[in-house]
């Protein structure tokens, strides 16, 4: 199959970046599931924009500054900030509704880290709301193919036709994909002049995430065996506040929105705790919060803590958030009366497939977009509600520079199809199943929210072995999901750890008990 533009993954930024780049050529889009599972999907708080004075960009700019901990690229920063307005208005042109004040002006949300109110927001669903406007538009475009149930395998590069390739061959480049058919197991070759790798983030890497079980870190994965660069690794965002419902997966979020509209953090004696780690309180940037949850649950022995919102005016709680309301009074927890009990999980990747402004990968024509890039926007630590944003200014940065290389660009010739010689059906699952969970365990035990140089030691010692089975089992294996899934997140555990090992400093959501710091 031939296609000018190869879209692996169905969130804001492979959506939004197919909308752009089929005014100038087909688009075809994979997904391995339907086409709106994925994190944009779960969404809660919103999507930043400077909207009204008195915030001003300059302030939007110094607070992912001071959030990034000094490892944001600037350059990405004032891209991000700059463009939001203009992307925010495609996002309404696409049908997006954003929730407004009786006086018709955009109501906006304020979260932990923002010194201004610059959420735009639709409910507490507002990924929801992005996701159904851009499948709608996607579904109606007579330019674009969508195949759900289509999981990306590995990327095409001069590798497969026989050329040894290193990260630092010159013009490598991408030239496609191999798709599995999950439906009749067949595995595609697709040709394609512009590869998208929009495959979201690795939370599933992680016993407890707030992501859905698609964000197992495909596409960075993709990228790093097709020699492609990635960064920042170690800065995996645990969000603080996630619902602690045992069993419950993936971990339901409570926003941070809540915070931000006046919620409280307390410990089960009712004091509050924040005073002791930040001046912003419990509105403290997430690494923060994050790591004094930890430190006063660790302190106790217990498995969470709670977040107060019974102060606020009990409608106002219900109107703003309607679905936490909902899903907490399922499980016999009336927000406007009791405490929340809440404990942090794995929530999002700020490092990735290292891009430039225009979203391209160190690989030729290989792009990579929303939380599978590095683009430097979050540093070492992502502000709340920056990632949507992100998603869509780079999509629309890479769509501008596709197309205006399309005219240049030719299919590869000479890839050839999948090699299934001496490979069959694999029995493992249940292997398979049970070097997930070690994995898991690996990465929550010795490579969570507190680090330390053994801690990271031991992981790896213990991730090299899984490594080499799973190796094994998948020379030998006809490509089946669960399998691609566990390499794939044995290759974020292992970039995870080995760049937390590369780094002597506690910075951002990287916390290595061996190199102290405040906060
Ligand atoms: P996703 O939306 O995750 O899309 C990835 C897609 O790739 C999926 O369709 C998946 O099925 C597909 N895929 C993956 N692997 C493969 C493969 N091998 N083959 C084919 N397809 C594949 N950010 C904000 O800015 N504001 C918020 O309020 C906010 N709240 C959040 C709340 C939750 C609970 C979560 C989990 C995240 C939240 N985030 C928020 C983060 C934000 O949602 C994500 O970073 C963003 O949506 C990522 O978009 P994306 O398009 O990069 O990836």
């Amino acid at each position: 199959m031939k296609t000018d533009f190869l879209v692996i993954g169905s969130g804001a930024a492979g959506l939004s970046f197919a909308l752009k780049a089929a005014a100038h050529g087909h688009v075809t889009i994979v997904t391995k599931g339907a086409i709106e599972e994925c994190n944009t999907n779960y969404a809660q708080g919103g999507i930043c924009s400077v909207t009204y004075a008195p915030d001003t960009f300059e302030k939007h700019i110094r607070d992912t500054l001071v959030c990034g901990a000094g490892k944001c690229d600037e350059k990405a920063v004032e891209l991000v900030v700059r463009r939001a307005p203009e992307l925010i208005a495609d996002l309404i042109a696409w049908g997006t509704r954003f929730d407004k004040t009786p006086d018709g002006r955009f109501e906006l949300n304020r979260e932990g880290g923002h010194s201004e109110h610059r959420i735009l927001h639709h409910e507490d669903l507002t990924g929801a709301e992005i996701e159904r406007a851009l499948v709608q538009s996607v579904r109606e475009h007579p330019n674009i193919t969508v195949l759900e149930r289509h999981f990306a395998i590995d990327l095409l590069t001069q590798h497969h036709l026989g050329e040894f390739v290193t990260r630092h061959t010159r013009g490598l480049a991408s030239f496609g994909a191999y798709v599995l058919n999950l439906d009749t197991n067949e595995i595609e070759t697709m040709l394609s002049k512009f590869t998208v790798v929009a495959t979201g983030g690795c939370g599933n890497v992680y016993s407890t995430t707030s992501n859905p079980v698609v964000a197992t870190g495909d596409g960075i994965a993709m990228c790093h065996r097709a020699k492609a660069m990635t960064e920042n690794m170690e800065f995996i965002q645990f969000h603080p506040t996630t619902l602690y419902n045992p069993g419950e997966k993936p971990n339901f979020l409570i926003t941070e929105a809540m915070r931000g509209f006046g919620a409280i953090l307390r410990l089960p004696d009712g004091k509050e705790f924040m005073d002791k780690y930040h001046p912003m309180k419990s509105l403290a940037p997430r690494d923060v919060v994050a790591r004094a949850i930890y430190r006063e649950m660790t302190k106790r022995g217990s498995d969470f803590v709670y977040l107060d919102v019974t102060h606020k005016d009990p409608e106002a709680v219900k109107s703003h958030f309607p679905n936490i309301y909902e899903k907490c009074r399922s499980i016999g927890i009336d927000i406007t009366k009791d405490w929340i009990p809440v404990t942090p999980a794995a929530h999002y990747c700020c490092g990735g497939v290292k891009v430039d402004t225009n979203g391209e990968t160190s690989v030729k024509r290989l792009y990579a977009l929303g939380e599978t890039s590095c683009t430097g926007l979050h540093g070492a630590n992502r502000l709340a509600s920056n990632s949507l944003i992100e998603a869509v200014v780079y999509a629309d940065q890479a769509a501008r520079h596709t197309a205006s290389l399309l005219e240049k660009v030719d299919f590869q010739e000479g890839i050839p199809d999948w090699d299934f010689e001496g490979t069959q059906h694999t029995e493992e699952m249940l292997m398979i199943i049970q070097s997930k969970r070690e994995m898991q365990t690996i990465m929550s035990n010795y490579v969570g929210i507190v680090r330390s140089n053994l801690s990271l030691k031991r992981a790896m010692h213990r991730l090299e072995i899984l490594w080499q089975e799973t190796e094994e089992l998948y020379n030998k294996t006809k490509p089946n999901r669960e399998l691609c899934e566990l390499r794939n997140m044995i290759a974020i555990a292992y970039l995870v750890i080995k760049q937390g090992r590369e780094i002597k400093e506690s910075v951002g959501c990287h916390y290595n008990a061996d190199y102290p710091k405040e906060g």
